[in-house]
């Protein structure tokens, strides 16, 4: 499907003309027509799949058609990093429009704080909010939301698994009941479904591929003990000089440092920077920077930048260690081969990573190629195939069984936070 038939705007589509999209991807068919007739949306996406645009170029064209008067629209997303990228991306598609925008987040110092609460008091259309930094304007009262007409949750999963949902529901208390919802997330667990039920109105519900890494990413794993693991980075690189942009993941911020030194000291001359929710922002946007203008080789990162950040070109994704969460193996995962391009993703998978990479291999259903380690890296940890045990009715993903000594047993099972907040404590 073409964007013309989407029968927008000419000043959006001459936009989106200049951004090269040439035809909507299959979540931009099926969601935007929904959601230009004004329907609330409950789309199941991953991020590189276009699912901004999805709800970008709806809100834009109500906001041209209809007029844009004071804040109109209220994105809230997880991350800093994804609230500028969306307001990088929403500037593109409203270039030769009236409307205005701003990505509202924490973690500066305060140094941004009059721009943002100058963007509320002036009536700034779009706004992008990460809930901790929203919340603290709201409460200070001098937020008016009364022309808001549509309100975004994006990467709704992640915001939940983050311990936002008390700002979230804080922050809906503040907002217009009538008005256009559209809730995207990775994955439709029942935290979500929940919320969906709560601040949609008979929603039109759009999936695209839940949960499973484009079609173009080469994956791909080794089993290695963590010492061997520097080692085996350095024969990755060597067997594919040509790769320039590499990041490489670990769930541990306090294993960036030590990786970033453990590489320079072997490979010479590399270009490498790390990268965790530590940073201060003015770091991590320079460290950004310096990645996507290709000045620097090796990111080594935590899942901060698992979700939603989109670099294009990046050649290859390490994880150096396996997710705890197998919905961000896929995040991370999805860092390469963005729209349609080719990209490969290798695991690094230790002894006891074995079951939480069977778990992965679950959700994405398939098994991925365990490459023999080289030989002068020593012995590799077994690879054991899982070995189906039968369901019970109260099975959970991790289950601590007095008959095998305590040892915990592996069930597949979706998390089951039923009834529970992110931090684990019952509601
Ligand atoms: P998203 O899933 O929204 O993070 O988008 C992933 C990447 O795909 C971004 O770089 C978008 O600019 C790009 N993109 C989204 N939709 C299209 C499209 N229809 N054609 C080409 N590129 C697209």
């Amino acid at each position: 499907m073409t964007f013309e038939e989407l029968q927008i705007d000419d000043k959006l589509l001459e936009a989106i003309s200049y951004m090269r999209f040439e035809k909507a991807s299959p979540i931009q068919e099926q969601a935007i027509p929904l959601a230009l007739q004004g329907n609330d949306l409950l789309a199941c996406a991953q991020t590189g799949t276009g699912k901004t645009a999805t709800f970008l170029i709806p809100i834009l064209q109500d906001l041209v058609k209809n007029g844009s008067h004071g804040f109109t629209s209220l994105i809230i997303v997880p991350t800093r990093e994804l609230a500028i990228q969306i307001d990088q991306e929403l500037q593109g598609f409203s270039y030769f429009t009236d409307t205005t925008s701003k990505a509202v987040y924490g973690g500066d110092k305060g140094a941004d704080w009059d721009s943002q609460k100058n963007a509320f008091t002036e009536g700034t259309n779009v706004i992008i909010a990460t809930p901790g930094r929203l919340m603290a304007h709201l409460r200070l009262g001098y937020v008016s939301m009364k022309n808001l007409r549509h309100l975004v949750l994006d990467e709704a999963d992640r915001m939940l698994d983050m311990g936002f949902i008390d700002d979230i529901r804080q922050i809906l208390s503040y907002v217009p009941q009538k008005r256009q919802t559209m809730l995207f997330s990775a994955t439709m667990a029942p935290e979500i479904q929940k919320l969906a039920q709560t601040i949609l109105h008979e929603p039109k519900i759009v999936s695209i591929a839940i949960a499973k890494p484009a079609e173009g990413v080469k994956q791909s794993a080794y089993m290695a003990y963590p010492h061997q693991k520097v080692d085996l980075i350095t024969h990755i690189l060597e067997q594919n000089p040509d790769y320039d942009s590499i990041i490489i993941f670990t769930s541990t911020k306090k294993n960036i440092h030590s990786i970033v030194s453990a590489i320079k000291k072997k490979i010479r001359n590399v270009t490498i920077d790390g990268i965790s929710s530590d940073f201060e922002q003015a770091e991590r946007e320079e460290v950004l920077l310096r990645f996507r203008a290709k000045q620097t080789r090796i990111l080594v990162a935590t899942d901060v930048l698992s979700r939603g950040i989109d670099i294009k070109g990046i050649n290859l994704v390490i994880n150096f260690d396996v997710p705890r969460d197998a919905a961000d193996y896929v995040h991370r995962v999805g860092r390469t081969a963005r729209a349609d391009a080719k990209g490969e993703a290798i695991t690094f998978i230790s002894d006891v990573d074995v079951p939480k990479f069977h778990k992965i291999e679950h959700l994405i259903e398939r098994s991925i190629d365990k490459i023999p380690l080289p030989q002068e890296l020593g012995e590799a940890p077994e690879w054991k195939e899982y070995q189906p045990k039968p369901k019970r009715h109260f099975n959970h993903s991790h289950h601590a069984n007095k008959n095998n000594g305590g040892k915990k047993r592996f069930f597949y099972k979706k998390k089951n936070n039923e009834g529970k907040t992110p931090s684990g404590k019952t509601e």
